[in-house]
């Protein structure tokens, strides 16, 4: 079980259950991923281990979780065989559990996992010709019910931990074959060679699966930290793009705490449209939203924000609606680049995907201000793993969107 507490965010009415960063397992072992350094080595001191041994035996620990990949304190061959088995009696090295693993025909893949408490969530992996992207999830549901997204239709069930959240990029890692063999245990210089963060296929990660980042920071900075620590995975935070749906309050903090790229999604330029399909809106308006992105530590012409805009059938996808963007971006003086989203359709979704013939020249619009604007690929369509399709079945509905499928029962 996992054990939570409650916890107020700004913006939420009722508080949001959050798991404690140490869950001990029903057998009463802790797991280590998801933990600072410093956390292990004060819990080796808890078990019996004198400071030296417990500043050493942690170096050595962290080293084989995140560099070497490994599961199992059999395999840390630089430590004691005695000491193996104390570890394994009190510690455990986690990874999400795999509940399905999907491929999609154009390479997408998508993994159902759950956590130990029961919880499903998914994440997806994009490999293209340059990259290849992690979407990783921050929350099981979402309490944002923005409504052309199908996770807006499930009930938040919990924030993530900081090992469930890192643990998704390992378990991608171990997934792709992409440990580095190291050199640790072997010393010759053909596996020195794969030791290095080259020539892989996991390149960048975005925290864009299930859920509101901003809504669970501090254990998304917690994991993101390890991500980018080089002792830990090792990523640049160039590579790592969080985006957000508008919490206003928390991105000086992201751009402060956590220092990564900051994607925004805006989707509407005008408020009556933007408060029906991004409901939080009313409560943190474009003007404030665009404010808080000029002010986004970080932010500079080499690194520009994204705005991410869905594209949805007369809703928000007129040349006037490009026209006020171009505005909008610049009133602000944004550095900015626009991501245009085909909407993915989802069962119960009550819109449609623009055509390709208004995508272009919307696209054409915002390019003739000045303001790079591509169309996304949507990708692993086939599976449900393109964006805004992620919702796990078995989770239950929201009550707005059982209200709306009970009127739609009741029409039809
Ligand atoms: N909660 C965060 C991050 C996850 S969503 C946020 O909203 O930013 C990742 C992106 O997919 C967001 O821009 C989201 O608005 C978009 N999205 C959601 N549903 C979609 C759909 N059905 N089609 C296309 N994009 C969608
Ligand atoms: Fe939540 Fe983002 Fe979906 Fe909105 S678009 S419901 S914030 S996951």
């Amino acid at each position: 079980m996992t054990d939570t507490t409650l916890m107020s965010i700004p913006g939420q009415v009722d508080p949001v259950p959050v798991a404690r960063d140490i869950t001990p397992r029903e057998d009463g072992r802790v797991d280590l991923i998801g933990l600072p350094r410093p956390r292990i080595r004060e819990l080796f001191e808890v078990a019996g281990l004198d400071a030296r041994q417990a500043k050493l035996r942690s170096k050595q620990v962290f080293h084989w979780l995140y560099h070497r990949g490994v599961t199992d304190f059999d395999a840390m061959t630089d430590i004691a065989k005695t000491m193996r088995p104390w570890l394994a009696e009190r510690f455990v090295i986690g990874r999400p559990n795999v509940v399905e693993a999907q491929h999609s025909s154009d390479g997408t893949r998508k993994w159902l996992l759950k956590t130990d408490d029961g919880h499903d969530f998914e994440m997806v992996f994009i490999p293209d010709e340059t990259r290849g992207t992690l979407c990783v999830s921050s929350q099981v549901g979402c309490t944002l019910n923005c409504t052309f997204c199908a996770t807006g239709t499930m009930r938040l069930v919990r924030n993530l931990t900081p090992g469930e959240i890192v643990g998704q990029v390992m378990l991608a890692r171990d997934a792709l074959g992409e440990w580095p063999k190291g050199a640790m245990d072997f010393g010759d210089e053909e596996t020195a060679a794969h030791y290095t963060a080259d020539g892989r296929l996991l390149t960048n990660i975005v925290m864009m699966g299930m859920g509101e980042p901003l809504y669970n920071f501090d254990h998304v900075r917690d994991a993101l930290h390890l991500v980018m620590d080089g002792e830990g995975l090792g990523l640049s935070k160039r590579r790592i793009t969080l985006s957000t749906s508008g919490v206003v309050p928390m991105m000086e903090r992201c751009g402060e705490e956590i220092g990564v790229n900051l994607a925004v999604s805006l989707h509407a330029v005008t408020k009556p449209v933007r408060d029906e399909i991004v409901p939080l809106n009313r409560k943190y308006g474009i003007e404030e939203l665009l404010q808080a992105c000029a002010d986004y530590p970080g932010a500079s012409n080499a690194r520009r924000i994204t705005f991410e805009y869905v594209m949805l059938k007369d809703k928000n996808d007129s040349d006037e609606d490009a026209r006020e963007l171009v505005r909008l971006l610049k009133q602000f003086d944004l550095p900015a680049k626009v991501n245009l989203i085909p909407f993915n359709p989802w069962p119960g979704a009550e819109y449609e995907c623009s055509t390709p013939e208004r995508i272009k020249a919307f696209s054409d619009i915002v390019f003739e201000g000045g303001i790079s604007a591509p169309v996304r690929t949507p990708r692993g369509r086939d599976i449900d793993a393109a964006c805004g399709q992620l919702k796990t079945a078995a989770e239950k509905k929201s009550r707005a969107q059982r209200d709306r499928e009970a009127a739609a029962h009741i029409e039809g």
